[in-house]
């Protein structure tokens, strides 16, 4: 796996405070290093305290800080930006990144498990986008929202998280039209990762990956770092056309 600090400082983002969710692992806290190295102060979020304790320091210097932010949680959305604002006295870039898989048919999947992962999937993703517009309407600024190939794609298996994930496909493009529309200089882009080589992935049976594998055109998994990028371009003033869009990086796995 290709380490970050191999890669050139390129200071992409300085200057910049970024919120970051899910960040405590997997693509999450790869996309929150990346930024660090990129010049951006970083908020780590995630709802496991002691993961974000341990990763904190692995995004160098600056004055980044962490937060414990559970993403279906009205509230915990509302202290996280009191908590930037308070901080940094800006937020410039929101990456709604947080998320849960489902591994079940549609007849093994109970009305709990459909709530709970389309709570942090899919409502996590609407109340950072309603947050991240409040508090960034006077001064602009990017949205990025995670979400996957399998908003595009049918699967035997996960029916939620592939419902969750389509209407964060739909959500984005909502938000990027109406901040457009509305005069705000807020750009909104969705992400959809294919089959990535993170702890969310190592929850699917060993003979589910190596199938998965085989099918990629590119003939390996996605690194969090390939996501990373991708999310690093549209958090950038680089991206600065760029509205509603969807980036798939997917080794060629959907085409
Ligand atoms: P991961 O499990 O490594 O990390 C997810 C993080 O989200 C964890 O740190 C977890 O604690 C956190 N989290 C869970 N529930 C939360 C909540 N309610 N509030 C805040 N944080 C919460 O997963 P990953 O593979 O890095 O996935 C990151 C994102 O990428 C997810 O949205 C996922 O759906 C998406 N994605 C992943 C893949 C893949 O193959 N890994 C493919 C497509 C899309």
């Amino acid at each position: 796996m290709t380490s970050i600090d191999e890669m050139p400082d390129t200071q992409r983002l300085k200057g910049k405070v970024a919120v970051v969710t899910g960040a405590a692992s997997g693509i999450g806290l790869v996309i929150a290093r990346l930024f660090a190295r990129n010049g951006a102060t970083v908020l780590l979020s995630d709802v496991n305290e002691a993961a974000l304790l341990r990763e904190l320091p692995s995004l160098g210097e600056g004055a980044h800080a962490q937060i414990v932010l559970d993403v279906a949680s009205e509230n915990s959305w509302a202290a996280a930006f009191d908590f930037a604002q308070l901080l940094f006295g800006r937020v410039d870039i929101v990456v709604n990144n947080a998320g849960i898989p489902a591994q079940t048919s549609i007849e093994d999947t109970s009305l709990e498990a459909w709530r709970r992962v389309t709570s942090i999937n899919l409502d996590g993703t609407f109340l950072g986008c309603k947050y991240a517009i409040q508090y960034m309407k006077r001064s602009g600024g990017s949205i990025v929202n995670v979400s996957s190939i399998g908003a595009l794609k049918a699967s035997t298996i996960g029916p939620a998280y592939g419902a969750a994930k389509a209407g964060v496909w739909n959500l984005t493009k909502t938000v990027a039209l109406y901040c457009a529309r509305t005069g705000y200089d807020i750009r909104c882009n969705s992400l959809h990762p294919g089959l990535t080589h993170t702890p969310m992935m190592d929850q699917a049976p060993p003979a589910t990956i190596a199938r998965l594998q085989a099918s990629i055109p590119v003939q390996r998994l996605g690194e969090p770092l390939d996501m990373a990028y991708a999310a690093l371009y549209l958090a950038s003033d680089e991206s600065r056309y760029v509205t509603g869009t969807s980036l798939v990086v997917d080794g060629g796995y959907s085409l």
